[in-house]
């Protein structure tokens, strides 16, 4: 059965294609990772006043929303700043697709002290289309995409996966 997209899964798309996939087909090896224990801690002690973590139809899931109508997500660090950017672009449009239109987001990098203010424009919501058509053809196929070595390799959880 199909799976829903998910604003990880948009945020994978950008990062790496592989994980991605491996994300998609339920291989998940998130939890060891050191990495992920980090955002982790940052994400639990960083905006402990905010209402953190609002699920919406287990598909969007908001870091939190402070004041009226914007949303927040926040990131470790800018390394792959367009994914993060992408993510809270896809939250918009699919609060747009029903019926929440005036909502903006931000994406926060507290270990910064530095935050982007993200809207979502005419282009924006074409181009979120077509990786959407995109996504489902690739983690719709039998094996993942094949190996491209990239920087943030070294810190993938994945790594033992790809590199064995
Ligand atoms: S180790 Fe590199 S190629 Fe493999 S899933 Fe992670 S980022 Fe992608």
């Amino acid at each position: 059965m199909e799976k829903p997209i998910s604003g990880v899964m948009i945020y994978y798309y950008i990062v790496c294609k592989r994980k991605l996939w491996y994300f998609y087909n339920q291989i998940q090896m998130e939890e060891d990772n050191d990495n992920v224990q980090i955002g982790k801690v940052i994400d639990e002690n960083s905006y402990k006043r905010e209402e953190k973590h609002i699920n919406i139809d287990d598909i969007i899931s908001i870091d939190y929303i402070k004041d009226k109508g914007i949303l927040h997500e926040v990131k470790k660090s800018k390394k792959i700043e367009e994914a993060g950017i992408m993510q809270v672009k896809y939250y918009l449009y699919y609060l747009k697709q029903k019926g929440v239109a005036d909502i903006r987001g931000k994406v926060d990098y507290p270990l910064l002290k530095q935050s982007i203010d993200i809207d979502l424009t005419d282009e924006d919501v074409k181009y979120i289309e077509a990786i959407i058509i995109d996504l489902k053809e690739i983690v719709n196929k039998q094996l993942p995409p094949p190996l491209e070595k990239k920087r943030i390799c070294k810190k993938c959880a994945y790594f033992e996966l790809c590199y064995i």
